[in-house]
């Protein structure tokens, strides 16, 4: 009996001494601001593009572990989004209609995620292997009712965002070239302060000192990954690099967004080998982010695909096979295939067998040559696609969710089923800023 009471009595103790004192810790780490935000988006990536590429690399993905939820991408006038109103509502938690990039259907503007960390005195970043003023990254940082304005949205990033990596640099220049009376955007940028590059190696030479940055490495989009044939431009790995290192000389912190902007282009036109090697491309820039928020402990990092392109299949033709490891022989895209052939497309069984190691039938080798001039690379892809029994239901996109990746900390707030919309409001409240949009 006095054994019990004994006991009871420590056993009560220890509730009211170690319990109270437990729940503030928990409490102190759900208020805590973190500094750093680096939001990842690799454009079309949905479930089938993951299976797809953990065939093909056979392993799991570098992001596999961190999988914490699915979110759904409708935008406000279409079950199936396109880019810049699935970005908007990334970025600003608002959905507008297809086309519309950082304003409501009916054209008023709304404050995105990268404007309120700017406000909190963070830095901020946009990096991307399109053009920088393409739908994704626009949405970030510009608002204009139509996403085909480039040349204005490219103005409008040069007022607010610190580091920006990728192409379309014709859209920095194109007034100068059209109508030498307005302003040339990219002499803007460098009298207001940024540094200028558009080589790989000057990218690679940077010091990390420089705190703003414009990098513009191809006039509209950079080559895809297995197409490139010199070193003149940079890996998405390496303007990732670059960016952190240039955003992370400010103590308050920053807030980034990643684009791997070519896996949608990939699946737009059917193509599963160029899909593969971009999302090679995008997790290696995921793995060195991955890293530096693991030594930083101040960064979470999230990933989600905002939407679906090409309504991709693992499996396919009536079959129960999947045969994507058949893409790693592959040294080229479609596109550039397609480049190679010769006018009369007679020399279609050699360019193939070279390109992607597959010794074309009769068959194969009829539609090719049969196929309408626009539609060559579309052809190929199609014969790659049913070797490796990847199906196709779409040129555009699906309205099927995507998966969510998060780490660090506060990362278990983007669990469950979220909505594309959920994703700035909870980063902002991770970095302890207002979403004013109502
Ligand atoms: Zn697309």
């Amino acid at each position: 009996m006095y054994n019990f009471k004994k006991s009871s009595i420590v056993f009560f103790c220890v509730l009211i001494i170690v319990l109270p004192l437990d729940l503030q810790v928990v409490e102190a780490e759900e208020q805590d601001v973190v500094e750093n935000v680096i939001l990842m988006i690799p454009d079309g990536f949905s479930t089938s593009y993951v299976t797809s590429y953990r065939l093909f690399k056979g392993e799991e993905l570098v992001f596999d572990p961190f999988l914490i939820g699915m979110i759904k991408t409708n935008s406000a006038n279409s079950w199936v989004t396109d880019s810049a109103a699935a970005a908007t509502a990334m970025s600003t938690g608002v959905k507008t209609n297809n086309k519309m990039i950082g304003v409501t259907p009916d054209g008023q503007i709304l404050k995105t995620i990268l404007e309120e960390a700017k406000g909190s005195g963070r830095s901020t970043g946009l990096v991307t292997t399109v053009s920088i003023t393409d739908a994704t990254p626009a949405a970030f940082g510009a608002h204009v009712i139509s996403r085909k304005d480039q040349t204005e949205i490219a103005k409008q990033l040069i007022t607010k965002v610190d580091v920006l990596l990728g192409g379309g640099k014709y859209h920095f220049l194109s007034e100068t070239s059209r109508n030498e009376k307005q302003e040339n955007t990219l002499e803007v940028a460098k009298s207001s302060g940024y540094y200028y590059l558009e080589t790989r190696d000057q990218l690679l030479n940077l010091s990390g000192s420089e705190e703003k940055v414009l990098g513009l490495f191809a006039e509209a989009e950079l080559t895809p990954v297995i197409d490139k044939r010199t070193k003149e431009q940079p890996s998405l790995e390496e303007m990732t690099t670059a960016a952190i290192q240039s955003l992370h000389n400010n103590e308050k912190g920053f807030f980034l967004m990643i684009e791997g902007g070519q896996i949608d282009r990939a699946g737009h036109v059917h193509d599963p080998v160029w899909a593969m090697n971009e999302t090679k491309a995008f997790e290696e820039a995921v793995e060195k982010v991955l890293d530096f928020a693991k030594e930083n402990g101040q960064t979470l990092v999230v990933i989600a695909g905002d939407h679906d392109t090409g309504g991709m299949s693992v499996g396919g033709y009536d079959e129960y096979v999947a045969n994507v490891e058949l893409l790693k022989e592959a040294k080229a895209t479609g596109n550039y295939i397609a480049s190679k052939l010769n006018h009369k497309r007679s020399n279609a069984a050699n360019v193939m067998k070279e390109y992607t190691g597959i010794k074309l039938t009769k068959k194969e080798a009829k539609q090719i040559k049969k196929a309408k001039k626009k539609e060559v690379a579309i052809s190929i892809n199609h014969i790659i696609s049913k070797r490796a029994y990847i199906g196709w239901t779409t040129h555009v996109h699906s309205g099927t969710n995507v998966p969510i990746y998060a780490f660090g900390p506060r990362s278990h707030l983007f669990s469950g089923n979220l909505d594309n919309t959920d994703i700035p409001k909870k980063i902002a409240e991770v970095m302890g800023v207002e979403i004013s949009n109502k």
